[in-house]
């Protein structure tokens, strides 16, 4: 077999002679040419699963674990007196995606190339990624993330595009990255689109930059500033650029194949992940009846057959409506057809709620993508009955046929094999390796719940994984964890409704309570992790809270001996990496009915930790697969709190009023000791917000919440019972495969393979 030492020789080189930053880009290149040997994944009907963001995380050892040489390779340079991980540690994180979505389409081209599906991701390659996450004076700041390197794992090609807006045509190039699948002989491609002229000195203060020169700044960030009509624009001119490409390429490849369009969908399916990509529907209509001739009808019956729409968020504020005015400016040649399409819906229904243009001139890009596809799904079980029954009902009147769901799952390799190695090998050791490519295998170590040898390996791999974390926490984020202590951790995009807010009301009563002599038995460290929206003014808010409580609590010599707090800064999938391996406790506090799914949920049971959370997205399923003893939920339930928003029956004052513990905690946002490390202004606007208005209700399960970490915290002190119910969250993670999620697609929507 040629090594990766054979490889390095053959270039004249000794690997105990190079650094770790010449063997890093050494392994790039021979990873690179394996793949590039590799022939792609082939059938008639290919899917196209066309996303704004693809959340990648490092991609060496992902590569190297598909490539099935890790281990291989990780001993040849143990060999040189190399650690395979500080190699890891050079490599740049490409920062293309905000969060669960991106994250989520990421896992599914992994799991296509896996399972040998003939499936590409499409997307844009954003030179400046979403943003570097910065912390000052306890406050959020946003610098531009420089990810691209001159070498990389990026593949040029010479593929290019004429994409026509209203006052100039761009011409696109595509650079492409295999996607390698587990020990798999075939791969697929991840697509980025990207504009020739691209010029980093538009960047001015932070992220900002000149949102006018839509030539030289279409790819520069991920669509960022949504807050203001330019930035909406530039979203509009970077969405409509994803999908044209997406579309012209799906066009001269089924032509390749044979097709003769008239019989396209046999040949192309499009999967739309979330609404950004919607206007691919009226584009491939374009360009059938402009540049091939089709008459319109042909074209809408073609088009209707071969895409599929995935809803991601129930939250209005998330369906994209752009108004009309807007379009016109961007795509005029897009509205006309817009505008044919919503002619078709109003001759068929009355009911002004599907039609795709309001009464106000907005697009509805939701609706058009229901209207014309053939496939709509939701992606828990409980998210996919909330469309149907309240979101979406007035389209699943109309077609009931098209509605179905899909549970999001995850990569094992990434987050099991990878992230957690010990515990990977220790599992391999108990039931085989088989459960990498069949995850309903991990069902087997259930056998081992009561075994106490069992429990007491798990113990010592999860203080194998703390001290781990320590040291990262240490030289990469400024952080000093106490390894010994129960780690408890919230890490996900920063937002109201996942209510991060709560668990820092729970720091303060904890605080309160540590203050007044009420010691916890065991140390608790609580860690935050993500970023929010830059003009996301609460959660800006939220995360100065916690910081300012970090900057206190960690300080004070009486508190910090039992509870610490940190708040790591820019989170993405390596520092998931590192955290999730190491935590106890699973925070998926969600107000129920508001998270879609969540996927954070399943990394964090996969490797051993216990959710405490609501009756909200996949935390259902998890529930019902590992049975009430073995996680702690609590909380509203989802029928409750949909019921409050519609007869507006939640008063958070009164939560307020009538609770002593939960009016000390808020309260304290705005005491003196808080103010003297925080922001006065910044403090006193959450307080204000969560006593007078609080929309995602978080007063209404905090008592509750309370009770229920000290319940969490408790049951930690009893080892085996603690270790038994991981064991059960572990055998029953199989579900949460992408493997199965993907399947589950093809079978159900694509046709290209089930
Ligand atoms: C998994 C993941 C998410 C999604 O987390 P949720 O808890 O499901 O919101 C977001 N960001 C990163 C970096 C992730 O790895």
């Amino acid at each position: 077999m040629f090594t990766f030492t054979n490889y390095v020789e053959s270039k004249n080189k000794n690997l105990k002679e190079l650094s770790n930053e010449e063997i890093y880009y050494l392994l790039l290149e021979f990873v690179k040419e394996a793949a590039a040997s590799k022939p792609k994944n082939d059938s008639k009907r290919k899917v196209y699963y066309i996303s704004a963001e693809f959340l990648i995380g490092k991609l060496l050892s992902n590569n190297l674990i598909n490539l099935g040489i890790y281990k291989d390779v990780k001993a040849e340079l143990a060999a040189a007196g190399k650690s395979i991980s500080e190699i890891e540690d050079i490599e740049p994180e490409p920062s293309l995606g905000n969060g669960g979505l991106g994250r989520l389409a990421v896992c599914f081209i992994d799991s296509m190339s896996t399972l040998g599906i003939n499936g590409e991701g499409v997307g844009l390659k954003y030179h400046c990624g979403l943003f570097k996450q910065v912390f000052k004076d306890n406050k959020q700041y946003a610098e531009p993330d420089y990810w691209i390197e001159d070498q990389s794992w990026l593949v040029p090609t010479d593929i290019s595009y004429d994409v026509p807006f209203k006052n100039f045509t761009l011409k696109s190039r595509l650079d492409r990255l295999d996607v390698l699948g587990y020990k798999k002989e075939t791969k697929n491609y991840l697509n980025l689109f990207d504009i020739n002229g691209l010029d980093y000195g538009l960047i001015e203060k932070g992220i900002t930059f000149d949102q006018d020169e839509i030539q030289k700044n279409l790819t520069l960030f991920l669509y960022p500033d949504d807050s203001t009509r330019k930035g909406e624009l530039l979203r509009i001119y970077q969405q409509y650029f994803m999908v044209s490409n997406a579309a012209q390429l799906l066009i001269d490849e089924a032509i390749e194949r044979g097709s003769n369009l008239h019989d396209l969908p046999d040949y192309a399916f499009v999967q739309i992940n979330d609404t950004h990509p919607s206007m691919v529907i009226p584009e491939l209509i374009r360009l059938l009846t402009e540049k091939h001739g089709f008459e319109f009808d042909e074209a809408v019956a073609i088009v209707s057959k071969m895409v599929g729409y995935t809803n991601h968020t129930i939250l209005a504020e998330a369906l994209e409506k752009w108004p009309l005015d807007y379009l016109e400016e961007v795509v005029p040649h897009l509205v006309v057809i817009i505008k044919k399409l919503d002619a078709i819906v109003r001759g068929k229904f009355d009911d002004p709620r599907v039609q795709i243009i309001d009464e106000h001139n907005r697009v509805h890009m939701a609706r058009m993508d229901i209207h014309f596809s053939t496939s709509v799904n939701g992606v828990a079980k409980l998210h996919t009955e909330i469309l149907k029954t309240s979101e979406l009902k007035p389209f699943y009147d109309l077609y009931p046929e098209r509605f179905n769901n899909k549970t999001n799952g995850i990569s094992f390799r990434r987050w099991l094999e990878f992230a957690n190695q010990e515990l990977a090998d220790y599992i391999k050791e108990l039931i085989g390796d088989d459960y990498l490519t069949d995850a309903t295998q991990l069902e087997k170590l259930a056998a081992f719940a009561d075994d106490p040898a069992v429990h007491k390996r798990l113990s010592q791999i999860k203080y194998d994984n703390k001290l781990a974390l320590k040291r990262y926490l240490k030289a990469n984020k400024g952080i000093d964890l106490d390894e010994n202590s129960i780690i408890d951790t919230q890490i996900k995009r920063f937002h109201e409704y996942k209510r991060q807010q709560m668990n820092a009301l729970y720091v303060i009563h904890k605080y309160l309570e540590i203050k007044k002599g009420n010691l916890p038995k065991r140390k608790i460290t609580i860690i935050f992790g993500g970023k929010a929206a830059p003009a996301y003014v609460i959660a800006q808010d939220i995360i100065h809270l916690i910081l300012s409580l970090s900057e206190l609590i960690n300080n004070d010599p009486e508190v910090s001996k039992y509870l610490n707090v940190h708040l790591v800064d820019n989170y993405n999938v390596t520092v998931a990496e590192h955290l999730i391996p190491a935590t106890d406790i699973s925070e998926q506090i969600s107000l129920a009915s508001k998270e879609a799914s969540g996927t954070g949920n399943m990394k964090f049971m996969l490797n051993g930790a216990l959710t405490l959370g609501t009756m909200d997205g996949a935390n259902v399923e998890i529930a019902e697969l590992v049975g009430p003893e073995n996680i702690f939920i609590f909380g509203k339930d989802s029928d409750t709190i949909i019921d409050l928003y519609k007869k507006e029956g939640y008063v958070s004052r009164d939560y307020y009023e009538n609770d002593a513990n939960i009016k000390a905690a808020v309260d304290f946002i705005v005491s003196e000791d808080l103010v003297k490390v925080g922001d006065k202004e910044r403090l006193e606007r959450l307080y204000k917000e969560l006593i007078s208005k609080d929309w995602f209700m978080t007063l209404i399960d905090l008592a509750e919440y309370i009770e229920k970490k000290e319940e969490v915290y408790a049951a930690y002190e009893d080892q085996d019972a603690w270790n038994k119910k991981v064991v059960y969250n572990i055998a029953k993670a199989g579900f949460f495969s992408s493997d199965r999620t993907i399947e589950q697609y093809d079978k159900d929507i694509w046709h290209t393979k089930y």
